[in-house]
């Protein structure tokens, strides 16, 4: 059983449809990357999957589950934004364990939860900083904390790493890469930047005017891509 899939999903924003058709089976674990140019529909196809926006027509299902009408924080997703969103007013184990927080969870298992996640992504010496205090990176290794503490099914990344200068953004696409190995999660992460979803990815979704162009490996869509929008957005430099 796939652990997410979409099928014939569409969205329209009053009498304007930004996705169309849209088929996509996701097995458990995999890394798919959803690529295209700005106003594609990439954030659109995330927040409906993380409740945060209606689906007009289609349906969505995670875990084998009809999700379309469930609310957010049942879905089993979490999702990391390219702004951070993080609560300036909160130390970053603050930050990490507020989700558990509102959920109620214990005091002392969302502390030894906050210490794991935080070892994990190597923060256990920031545990007591305020957003302000860190940088770029570290803000977004809080934002992914906080994501990995829910223990989601489904972890979902938009432009994640489109803030950071260029040589973190390569450390932190290798982090990323390692931290899905290690956690074995389902992953979707949207960018516009080819080479990231060329380095990232097992599953690319080429994306342009709310439409799939193409979906395969890399090295598939390296070798043999549908058309000549998917062969020069591949091709081209950043
Ligand atoms: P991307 O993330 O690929 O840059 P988006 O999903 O943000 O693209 O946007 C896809 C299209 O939907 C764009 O044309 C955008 O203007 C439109 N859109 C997104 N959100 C809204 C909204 N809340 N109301 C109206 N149009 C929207
Ligand atoms: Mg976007």
């Amino acid at each position: 059983m796939a652990e997410l899939e979409l099928e014939n999903v569409g969205k329209s924003f009053g009498a304007v449809e930004v996705i169309r058709n849209f088929n996509l089976s996701v097995e458990e674990g995999e890394f798919v990357v959803f690529v295209g140019p700005s106003g594609c529909g990439k954030s659109t196809l995330l927040r409906m999957i993380a409740g945060l926006e209606d689906i007009t027509s289609g349906e969505l299902r995670i875990g084998g589950r009809k999700c379309n009408n469930v609310e957010p924080r049942e879905r089993g997703t979490a999702m990391v934004f390219q702004s951070y969103a993080l609560y300036p007013h909160m130390t970053v184990a603050g930050n990490m364990g507020f989700g558990l927080k509102l959920s109620r969870t214990p005091k002392a298992e969302i502390r030894e939860r906050v210490e794991r996640v935080a070892k994990v992504l190597q923060m256990e010496h920031l545990l007591d900083r305020k957003p302000s205090e860190l940088s770029g990176g570290q803000r977004q290794r809080v934002a992914i904390g906080r994501a990995i503490i829910r223990q989601p099914r489904v972890f979902l990344f938009d432009e994640p790493l489109s803030n950071l200068d260029a040589a973190l953004r390569v450390d932190m696409r290798m982090e990323l890469s390692k931290l899905h190995a290690e956690l074995g999660a389902t992953m979707i992460y949207v960018t516009h930047d080819q080479v990231e979803a060329m380095t990232m990815a097992d599953k690319i979704v080429v994306l342009k005017d709310g439409e799939v162009q193409q979906v395969g490996s890399p090295l598939e869509l390296y070798g043999n891509p549908a058309n000549l929008f998917v062969a020069g957005f591949i091709g081209s430099p950043k």
